[in-house]
């Protein structure tokens, strides 16, 4: 780890001046309100720019907590006395802020909150009535310190620092009473990322994007796994997952620590050169000419388009799908392998499987624990330890915002320990996705039990195929999804343009 002295702190990182607090600390010390959060992907979790990440690293935060040392809203932690989950910055034996004195700009505004209004259309300052102080707090001296505040915002640092980092505006709550409107940092807002609203892609955004999916159709084609909102709001902890409306088509985007791209093409019914345009358009200006400005998961039909259009365009890792009647059934000589293990877990283990529910949350975080340490003690590729580290916190969301995201899971339990759990997604009315399997690996051929159980769940409700994504460019991955003989490779591609020398 860095060394993080004081000198660098004194240094570089002085903290611009900090808010005036309204809430007494003896209030802040009774509330079980602030630092903790029912899901790992709450919205309502502190944001820190680059400055306050280095403060609070100086301080003694640990790294894991910030996905994008550029800015970002910390990973939270399970709480290990609740249900929830916890600022990583929070002490629960004291109830404080380990790092108080350089607590982010987002906290030091609660229980003031900068969000925009309904339509996205300005930004506004309200109070958050969740905040039981507020609720009994004069409206008078409310107002005078929200006056104070907004004296803040025109200072330019404290300015310069919102408009570049948009995270700190939140998405329109109800239960934050406006108490003004900021026309000034709405223009500024609108000048740095562009005039159509940038909206933070929320869970409350899955139907819109399950929308614009339907709308758009297959026509016949295999889907990627990746045309799904849950393929890509599990990693929401990790990214930061963005959507625009650009002529009538929906198009997200990601913002990694890298730059900004887009993980899909833009979704709408028509073509795409007019939306593409625009959001390529946006990417330049907010990555200026990095490489990073791209567009993932680019079907093979789309290719001609986008190469018309100018793009270069190469392949990347297609997706393994197979016939889904043979993965339930695994009959023939070349299933015998999958089969024989199948057999023996059910010889010599008794296996209870039913549904994923929230309380098995708890259980499975500890399962993927000893799934983590089997697979290091058995020696991993390093791109595959990369995606180990990265996994927890895309678990924790799917664990906890399972049914919001429309994902199926499955648990099995051994002598009443839960031993496996698999997850997965409809992606057309007949082919199945399966997103995430976890098995005790000690335990001969449960994972491959469990692959052909949700398979014949999958088979029992109508499906025809299933995709179990790619491989990662992981040798030992794909030769096991080699191993079940996939019915079709579905191509998949990156497209960038083509920069003038
Ligand atoms: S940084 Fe401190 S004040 Fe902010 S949410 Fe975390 S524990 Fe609470």
């Amino acid at each position: 780890m860095p060394a993080y002295t004081d000198d660098l702190v004194g240094a570089f990182l002085t903290p611009p001046a900090m808010l005036p607090q309204l809430v007494p600390s003896r209030i802040c010390l009774q509330c079980d309100v602030c630092c903790r959060f029912p899901d790992p992907d709450s919205a309502l979790r502190p944001y820190f720019t680059e400055n306050e990440i280095l403060r609070a690293l100086a301080t003694g935060a640990e790294e894991a907590a910030f996905p994008d040392r550029g800015g970002s809203q910390v990973i939270l932690v399970p709480d290990s006395h609740g249900e929830g989950y916890l600022c990583p910055m929070f002490d629960a034996g004291t109830s404080t802020c380990r790092i108080y004195e350089h607590r982010p700009l987002d906290c030091q505004l609660y229980p003031l909150a900068l969000m925009w209004d309904e339509p996205h259309d300005q930004i506004l300052l309200g109070w958050d009535t969740k905040c039981p102080f507020m609720r009994e707090e004069v409206p008078g001296e409310i107002q005078r310190h929200a006056d104070r505040v907004m004296t803040l915002f025109d200072q330019p640092g404290t300015h310069d620092q919102v408009v570049a980092n948009p995270r700190l505006i939140g998405q329109f709550q109800e239960d934050v009473i406006v108490l003004a409107r900021l026309p000034r940092l709405t223009d500024a807002l609108a000048g740095r990322w562009g005039s159509a609203p940038l909206h933070r892609f929320t869970v409350d955004d899955i139907p819109r994007m399950t929308a614009a999916l339907d709308r758009r159709g297959w026509h016949g084609d295999q889907p990627l796994a990746a045309y799904s909102p849950a393929y890509h709001y599990m990693w929401n902890g990790l990214l930061s997952y963005w959507w625009m409306e650009l002529q009538g088509a929906f198009c997200l985007f990601a913002q990694s620590p890298d730059g900004w791209f887009m993980p899909l093409p833009p979704i709408g019914a028509g073509p795409i050169d007019a939306p593409l345009c625009e959001a390529m358009g946006l990417l330049r200006r907010w990555n200026g000419d990095s490489p990073v400005s791209r567009v993932e998961n680019v079907s093979i039909r789309s290719v001609p388009e986008f190469e018309r259009l100018g793009y270069r365009v190469t392949p990347k890792e297609p997706d393994y799908l197979y016939r889904a009647a043979d993965l339930a059934a695994l009959s023939g000589d070349r299933y015998k392998s999958q089969r024989a293990l199948c057999n023996r877990c059910e010889r010599e283990q008794s296996i209870e499987m039913r549904a994923y529910e929230v309380r098995d949350r708890q259980d499975c975080r500890a399962l993927l624990g000893d799934w983590s340490r089997q697979k290091r003690a058995e020696g991993l590729e390093s791109f595959g330890a990369m995606l180990l580290e990265d996994a927890t916190p895309a678990h924790e969301v799917i664990w906890s915002q399972a049914s919001a995201l429309r994902v199926a899971g499955r648990v099995v339990r051994i002598d009443g320990r839960l031993c496996a759990y698999t997850f997965g997604y409809w992606l057309t009315s007949t082919t199945f996705c399966v997103l995430l399997e976890v098995t005790d690996r000690t335990l001969p051929g449960l994972g491959q039990y469990l692959f052909r159980e949700i398979c014949r769940m999958a088979v029992a409700q109508g499906a025809e195929y299933i995709n179990t994504m790619d491989d990662a460019g992981l040798p030992g991955l794909r030769a096991s999804k080699q191993a079940y003989h996939p019915a079709m490779l579905i191509p998949n591609f990156v497209a960038s343009l083509v920069r003038e020398s």
